[in-house]
């Protein structure tokens, strides 16, 4: 084990390839092309961006205070959630680049 790959960070990479099997099971082989594919991305990314927002300001939203206080927690959820979808843009783009032609 290198330096750079701690427990933790085989902890995180761990919770990444849980949640992108768990992606694989819903959604199946996905193979959008790139720009799909960032737009997949920044929902996530925007989905992180609402977590940690409401959970700094939870009574800016009048549907998000009714919903109930946000935490951290599901902020890094998210990430896990960006970083699956990012190993899943890249494996299409790798198989697309394999394919003939
Ligand atoms: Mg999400």
């Amino acid at each position: 084990m290198s330096e750079l790959m701690t427990g933790a960070t085989a902890g995180v990479l761990a919770e990444i390839l849980a949640e992108r099997q768990r992606q694989n099971a819903k959604w199946g082989q996905q193979d959008h092309d790139p720009s799909t594919w960032l737009m997949v991305l920044a929902e996530e990314v925007g989905e992180a961006n609402q977590a940690v927002f409401e959970t700094l300001f939870p009574t800016y939203d009048k549907r998000a205070a009714q919903r109930g206080p946000r935490t951290l927690a599901e902020y890094r959820q998210e990430l896990i959630q960006v970083a699956a979808v990012a190993v899943a843009a890249i494996e299409s783009l790798d198989r697309q680049d394999q394919s003939p032609g």
